[in-house]
């Protein structure tokens, strides 16, 4: 194929919505690069429980026109997008891929590439374009490039002396994982044993999924094996919990002391909802977890005050599995600008970019470069509606503005689609051109 006029860099939740949210996107030459096997889940695909958010708010943005018209009248999609209360995971999974399998047949033949994972993105030629060195040696140019990888969980420094035996917490969660996951629970609480002991660094929305997940495979273990004995489970709250509270009344009247932070109404209330904690707060299953567990309504799980994860030493020390739940972090690749590393991807900075989504490299909008939704969102605008609200519209015009800006001159000289390059990281000099067909 020519060379793309977009590159989308990883085909999860956001890559596949967002382009069904921009119909008009498609009619220039957008690619997709995804390293896994399919295209629109992306990390749901693994998550063995409930979202947290309603499952209308997942497909919110989805275009009811054009090519992705019909998806709306799809039950496996409707039944998400209809939902006015979480959604089991692997229904979200299955309706994102419905929404990719429209967007790839949107695409045209060869522009979706599964099993493809980009190495490094390198901003030339004055910033008017993306080199898109993949995994595998190869190269793609393409005018502009979304970063849409999504986020991971990075070894948390302070479970560093106990490292052989923290697992992330979407390990805990995976669907995949689950079956080896109950045969070592199973082993750990085999009888004439004392169970052993369980510690579950955080007390967020992960760390409540992860007690779910435990709790239901220790009773899954019991129906087989009625003297299996579950460990016990200690999880370590660094400080108060956040509770989602319709309104500052509510929050006022249900406040229970201990339990969790009393609202500031200066920086905890939504201006635009008036939701109290409203993206940062337990909400759903993970707040009825969380008060029962706090009032010990739980057995053989309870809650551990600390302040650095280090003061629960012994707790660590004598825990047979150690499960991190502290938060994610942006998973971008390596940036270079004219060859030269900018950002590499495990920088300890969030991946800073502009209101319509222009990445910021070093403070500078570089515009070939986009990041979508890449990073948590920023602690101080997190209970905030109006964050990441418009993205989705303001990137893809700024898109449209460049591709329709670019679309005369890229007609007339179009380069060779892909080069043989050497391996990305550390690209110090330009690559050799062996002009190579690829299917993207
Ligand atoms: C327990 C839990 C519950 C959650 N609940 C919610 C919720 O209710 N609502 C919500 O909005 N969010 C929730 N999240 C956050 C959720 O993970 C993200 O919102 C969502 O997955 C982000 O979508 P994404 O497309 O950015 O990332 P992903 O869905 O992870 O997609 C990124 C894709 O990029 C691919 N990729 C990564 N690197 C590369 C590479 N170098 N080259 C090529 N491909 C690459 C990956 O294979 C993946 O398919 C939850 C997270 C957790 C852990």
């Amino acid at each position: 194929m020519m060379e793309p006029d977009l590159v989308l860099v990883g085909g999860g939740f956001r890559a596949a919505t967002f382009l069904a949210s921009a119909p008009e996107l498609l009619a220039h030459r957008v690619a997709v690069f995804e390293r896994g096997t399919v295209f629109g889940p992306g990390g749901f695909a693994d998550y063995a429980i409930t979202s947290t958010s309603i499952g209308s708010r997942f497909l919110k943005e989805l275009s009811a026109t054009g090519p992705f018209a019909a998806l709306r009248d799809d039950p496996l999609v409707a039944r998400v997008a209809g939902a006015e209360s979480p959604v089991p995971m692997a229904h979200l999974a299955t309706a994102l891929g419905r929404v990719g399998t429209a967007v790839a047949a949107a695409l045209g033949p060869g522009r979706l590439a599964l099993g493809t994972e980009v190495a490094a993105l390198d901003v030339v030629e004055e910033g008017s374009a993306v080199l898109v060195r993949l995994a595998d040696g190869r190269t793609v140019r393409s005018r502009n490039a979304v970063i849409a990888t999504g986020r991971t969980e990075r070894p948390h420094a302070e479970l560093a002396p106990w490292r052989a035996k923290v697992r992330r917490s979407a390990q805990i969660i995976s669907r995949s994982g689950r079956d080896a996951l109950r045969r070592e629970l199973a082993a750990l609480g085999r009888p004439g044993g004392d169970g052993g002991r369980i510690v579950v660094a955080g007390a967020s929305h992960s760390a409540m999924s992860v007690l779910r997940v435990l709790l239901e495979l220790f009773d899954e273990i019991r129906t087989t094996d009625p003297g299996f004995r579950p460990p016990a489970v200690d999880v370590l709250q660094r400080s108060a919990a956040r509770l989602v509270h319709p309104g500052l009344a509510e929050a006022r009247r249900d406040y229970v002391e201990g339990r969790e932070r009393a609202a500031d109404p200066a920086t905890d209330v939504c201006p635009e909802t008036g939701i109290v904690f409203r993206d940062s707060g337990l909400r759903h299953e993970s707040r009825d977890l969380y008060c029962a567990l706090w009032d010990g309504r739980i057995p053989g799980a309870r809650l551990v005050r600390t302040g650095r994860l280090a003061e629960a030493a012994d707790l660590l020390d004598d825990a047979a599995l150690v499960v991190q739940a502290l938060g994610y972090h942006g998973h971008a690749p390596d940036v270079l600008i004219d060859g030269r590393p900018a950002r590499p991807s495990g920088s300890p900075e969030r991946f800073a970019h502009t209101d319509d989504g222009t990445a910021l490299i070093a403070g500078r909008p570089v515009p070939a470069l986009s990041v979508l939704r890449v990073e948590p969102t920023p602690y101080a605008l997190r209970d905030h509606a109006v964050y990441g609200s418009g993205l989705y519209g303001r990137l893809a015009g700024r898109l449209l503005a460049r591709l329709e800006a670019d679309a005369g001159p890229l007609a007339a000289a179009v380069p060779p689609a892909v080069a043989a390059s050497p391996p990305p990281s550390p690209p110090s000099s330009p690559s050799p051109s062996l002009p190579q067909e690829i299917a993207v």
